[in-house]
Formats: structure tokens, sequence, C-alpha cells
């Protein structure tokens, strides 16, 4: 006879149910399979001491004991109750059949008492609950807090004794059901406000401008320029333009934390993620493993948030290809080991790059040693579809204190990218002037600019009508000014763009 039932252990890989299975045959001996013989024979000796104290009858026969994910189980000490509760199906003290539908955890003491474990993660598992049918999940205090958000709604019962497990599912005990704080309501607010990066930018207008309609239209920007001239400090100021996350977003980004083991805080504030240039493809994308377990990587762990790849030039080929995908869709085939799964992925990805090897590029030929050739070289890295994936190309040189626009205040930007959004949103009616189209056709003749450059040109030049227009038009009226400032912002549309007279 074979009795089966679900568990939880810290202990079990990627936090995943543990499935508990009982078989009972002839002889007098206890196997086990899947967890160390010593672990299960300290479980064993507290069962049956728990249940002498309880009046429960020692359970006799031979019994092999078998709990799956079998990979690396050490510490079953929560199993204690499931463990349990399969010895007394077996007896027939509660119905074995129910047992296959519950899902228990619990530290048992040698009085039945029981206990939680400390640094309890939710089971994976469950998040797709049905995939899993669960009538109840009975569990002590402490567990059942965290737990329950993950079981079916209203269905986590407190359970802090054997006697009273077992007094339900003999079905004449009711437990009580344990409500789910909504931590969300206690999250942590974030304060864009209270970083210092946003303070600390010295930019030109045309930056600034650049940085506000990047924000807007969360579009890929590519960042490129000389060492010191405030590429990375302004991929991190990006960060603080982002609005705060939703209780939803939350939701969906607690998983590829909880999954990677990384520490989540309950807070709105929205993930910035920046991978070092010697992150691999699979550490970009995530990765599926051979047991066809899913380890997220850094697109899911910037979900709703901030993708800052700094040095993109430096990541590896493989690396850099594997963004085509994320920057242009939110979301991605992710396939490894014969299995696929879909991604998506809100993010806003923005990258920085030197021109040169060097790094010294807009310093002056004295400065940076490098040849058209080798400028050449570097920039190849970046082939064509990635570049033009980019739709804003920023190159920043270093700004004097008299050249620099104040740096407006953070919460006045905020709120302009959030009602230029919100009317963009609304899809008002988008017209173009003659002049306007002209200078349009002229960059994709002068250019050969391809259907996704002149989409990339459209939208820069739509968000700067927008922004300049806000609260004046019904319409967005895109005019020279707008078209001609998107152009400039599409810099590796052009040959050789970075070509200089003096160049060697
Ligand atoms: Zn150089």
């Amino acid at each position: 006879m074979l009795v089966s039932t679900l568990g939880y252990s810290a202990a079990v890989p990627n936090n995943r149910v543990a499935h508990v299975q009982l078989h009972r045959t002839r002889g007098a001996r206890f196997h086990v399979s899947g967890i160390p013989l010593t672990a299960s024979r300290s479980s064993i000796s507290r069962i049956y001491a728990a249940f002498e104290c309880c009046g429960f009858p020692r359970i006799a026969g031979a019994f092999t004991l078998h709990i799956r994910p079998t990979d690396q189980i050490k510490d079953i000490t929560t199993l204690d109750l499931p463990i349990a509760l399969a010895l007394l199906g077996h007896a027939g003290i509660i119905p074995a059949d129910a047992l296959r539908r519950i899902f228990s955890a619990g530290e048992m003491g040698l009085d039945g008492q029981l206990q939680s474990q400390e640094g309890t993660k939710p089971p994976i598992e469950l998040e797709v609950p049905f995939e899993i049918p669960i009538d109840a999940l009975l569990l002590p205090d402490g567990f059942g807090q965290k737990i329950a958000p993950w079981g079916p709604p209203g269905r986590t019962l407190r359970t802090n004794h054997l006697i009273e497990a077992v007094g339900y599912l003999q079905g004449h005990k009711t437990l009580p059901v344990i409500k789910q704080k909504k931590e969300w309501n206690h999250r942590e607010r974030w304060n864009p406000c209270a970083e210092t990066h946003w303070k600390s930018l010295r930019l030109s207008p045309i930056q600034m401008k650049a940085l506000i309609i990047a924000a807007v239209g969360r579009l890929p920007l590519l960042i490129i320029g000389s060492s010191g001239t405030g590429k990375s400090l302004m991929g991190r100021a990006l960060h603080q333009l982002l609005p705060p996350l939703r209780e939803q977003h939350f939701a969906e980004l607690e998983k590829p934390y909880r999954t990677k083991g990384i520490p989540f805080p309950i807070t709105d504030r929205p993930p910035i993620r920046k991978p070092h240039h010697q992150c691999t493809s699979a550490g970009l994308l995530g990765t599926i493993t051979q047991s066809g377990a899913w380890s997220p990587g850094e697109l899911s762990l910037a979900h709703h948030g901030l993708l800052c790849l700094d040095e993109l030039c430096e990541f590896s080929r493989d690396c850099i290809e594997a963004l085509r995908g994320p920057l242009e869709d939110d979301g991605f085939l992710l396939s490894r080991a014969g299995q696929s799964r879909i991604e998506s992925t809100a993010n806003w990805i923005v990258a920085t790059s030197n021109p040169c090897p060097c790094g010294r590029f807009n310093d002056g030929p004295t400065s940076c040693p490098c040849t058209k050739g080798q400028v050449q070289r570097y920039l190849q890295r970046l082939s064509g579809p990635i570049i033009e994936r980019f739709a804003l190309h920023l190159e920043t040189t270093a700004v004097a204190p008299s050249d620099s626009s104040p740096t407006p205040d953070l919460l006045a930007i905020r709120d302009r990218i959030t009602s230029t959004r919100t009317w963009l949103n609304r899809q008002p009616p988008v017209y173009s002037t003659p002049k306007a189209n002209a200078i349009i056709q002229n960059h994709v003749s002068q250019f050969r600019s391809s259907a996704r450059s002149l989409g990339h040109l459209t939208k820069i030049a739509q968000i700067h009508a927008a922004i300049e227009q806000y609260n004046q038009r019904k319409t967005i009226e895109i005019g020279v000014a707008d078209v001609e400032f998107a152009s400039q912002l599409r810099i590796f549309d052009r040959p050789r763009w970075w070509e200089k007279p003096e160049m060697q």
C-alpha cells in the first residue's frame, strides 16, 4: 500500500514542494530513499515519541519512505508532520486518500507540538496554484503567514499540534484559517529625491532633453562618450525617473528574486540591475537547467525597472546579440536544454560605451592615440541590428560648468514625464508639417535608414513635440525643430559619425 502527501522544507532545492511517499511492505525494516539515513532516523524517532505522547499506536511493519525531489535534500526536519500523517494514514487512523491533497509542514517536538523553521521562503511550485491540487495547507504559526499567499485562498489552517492535524483530517475538528496579512500595505515607500545621482548630473540642454524623452517612452538608450563624461552617472540617474512599482509589478518581480535566492525587500522602489561586462548571455537572459528548473537572468531581475549595461562594447558578442529580442519587445523566448519558456520583461534598457579602446576619444588627438581603424573595430563590436534597436544614441562630451543647464527639480521632471506619458497613452492625433516631413525623408534617403530607424526617429520627434506642446494643444504637431532634434539623437544612422579630420 502506498500513501502520498505533500510537504515543505526550506532545504528542498529551489523551494520546491516535497512529495512524501510511504510504501508498506512485508518485513520489519524501514528503508529510505532520496534523503540521508541519519536525518530520517532522527525524524522517525521524534515522530514515534510524539505518537506515544499523543496516544497513537506505534505503527509496525516495513516501510519505504521516499521523498522527492531527490537532489540534495539534507534536512528534513520540517517534513516531520507529513511523514507522521503518512504513517497514520497507513494505520487507518486518518483517511489515506485525503492526504494526497494535503500540504503540511512542521518540525515535531516529542510531545507532538509543531514548530516552523527560520528563513522560510514560500515554495515556487505553488505559484501556479492549480498545478498541484491542494485541499488544505496545515501549517504551524510562522510558516503560515509566509506560505499562505501561495496556497488556495482561505485554505491555510493554523496547526500547532499533531493532534489538531489528526482531528481535522478525521473530520471532527475545525482549524482556524490563517488570514493573509497584506504585506504590500506596509511596504517601504521609495523616495527618488533622497538619492543623489540626479542632483550630481551636469548636462547640456540637449542631453537633459534626451534623458526626458527616453524616460517618457522608456526608449532603449545608448550613451556614448569618453571616460569621465558622466555616462554611468546618467544611467543611474535615469532610475530616479521611473515610476514606483505597483502591487502587481511587485508580485511579478518577487518570483525571479525568490527563485534566484536574492533577498527582495517589500518596497515600491523599481529594481536597477547593473551586470558586469563579464556576464554571460545565460546570466543576462536566464537559463533552464537539465532538471527543468528556471534560473532567471538580469533581464528578469530588472522587470519593471532599469537594466544598466555599462561599457556595452566590453560585453561578449553573444551577450550583446542576445539583446536583440529584449530591446525590441517586452519579452523573449528562452530556450535551453530542449525546453523553452516565454519570459515577459517590461524593463528599460540603458547602455553606455566608450567610442574607442583608450576611453579618451573626446579629449582630442593629443590624448587619444586611437587610429580610425581602432575606433572602427571597437565600435563594430556593436552590430548594426543592435545599434538600430537602440532608439536614442546620445553622445556625451565633458560639459563646461558655463554650458550646463541647472539640473531641474526631480519632482517637477517626474511630473512632466508622467503627464506627457499619460497624454501620449490617450493617443492624441499627430500631424507633421510638410517641412518636417521633408527633413524626415531627407534623413531616410541620405542615410538609407531602415524602417526601424525611421520608426525611432518619428517616435523621438513625436515625444519631443508632446513635451514642448503639453497643455497648449489637443493635437501633437511635429515641426522642424522636433525632427532636427530627433535626428541629432540617431547619430549611428550616419556612417562614420565619429570620424574627425585630424584622425589618422
Ligand atoms: Zn582612444
